[in-house]
């Protein structure tokens, strides 16, 4: 590899996959990785797989990936729980993954709305099980002052066909309804969270350090946070008003990269 970076936090949608397929030269990318011994770890915002499935995913779609190198806003979740020291419920507006987990930390999750809400949080996360009732019981937790925490803030997922609607368009119409009382707290990439989850896994001098992803507001972002260089890949047109010049480097893809830097 022609760079000083010994350790790569990995975007993943968008930057190695694409809907259900690897990006061009992904493979090879990472097995010059393996073959050089470098760390890896892929940092997503995906909020719907637990850790398991989506290692099961990735490894599936070819992709050669250990649980312990998988950073979700989960880590960044469970970080931010860890921090509460007063009681307190959360209402899940996601996955049943996410609902699962945070029963398996023992968080206090509510089914319902009927309840004094004293100090709730609505967690909020795309998830294809979401509903109009599960919408509506989250705002009603939100209109009695319940704290959103977004797991996500991306607006779409990149897809195969067509873009997919992400959990920042659902806090969109929590926002739009001028009934939030407290102000959202970002849970995943480039949450302080996320960030601590990931100054963690650290263990080279920073200048050897590097954050590949497609989108400014999280991957670069967090590069930029915890002072390491990063790349930016142009390539699924997510952002199409990014200032370059917030990034280390600016390539079109992963392919790009390869040829560039294997
Ligand atoms: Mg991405």
């Amino acid at each position: 590899m022609r760079n000083q970076y010994s350790l790569y936090f990995l975007d993943i949608d968008g930057t190695l996959i694409k809907g259900k397929d690897l990006l061009p030269k992904t493979k090879t990318f990472i097995q010059q990785l393996r073959k050089e011994g470098k760390q890896i770890y892929y940092v997503t915002n995906h909020p719907v797989r637990c850790h398991d499935e989506h290692v099961e995913y990735l490894t599936k779609l070819g992709l050669s990936i250990n649980k312990e190198e998988l950073i979700t806003p989960l880590d960044g979740l469970k970080r931010f729980f860890n921090k509460i020291d007063v009681p307190y419920c959360v209402y899940v507006a996601a996955s049943s993954m996410v609902k699962q987990k945070l029963r398996d930390w023992d968080i206090p999750v509510i089914e319902g709305t009927d309840r004094q809400l004293d100090n709730c949080y609505v967690v909020l996360g795309m998830s294809s099980s979401l509903n109009y009732g599960i919408l509506q019981e989250a705002y009603e937790c939100i209109q009695k002052g319940a704290t959103v925490l977004v797991l996500n803030p991306d607006r779409t997922c990149p897809s195969n066909d067509y873009k997919l609607l992400d959990t920042g368009l659902f806090l969109k119409l929590f926002e739009e309804s001028g009934d939030l009382v407290e102000e959202p707290i970002i849970i995943g990439k480039p949450s302080v969270w996320m960030q601590e989850v990931l100054a963690e896994k650290i263990n080279v001098p920073k200048h050897e350090v590097v954050i590949i992803g497609d989108t400014i507001a999280s991957d670069i972002a967090l590069g930029n946070a915890l002072g390491i260089d990063s790349v930016f890949l142009t390539n699924t047109d997510i952002e199409r008003n990014y200032e370059t010049k917030t990034s280390t480097h600016v390539m079109s893809s992963i392919k790009e990269l390869v040829e560039r830097w294997c």
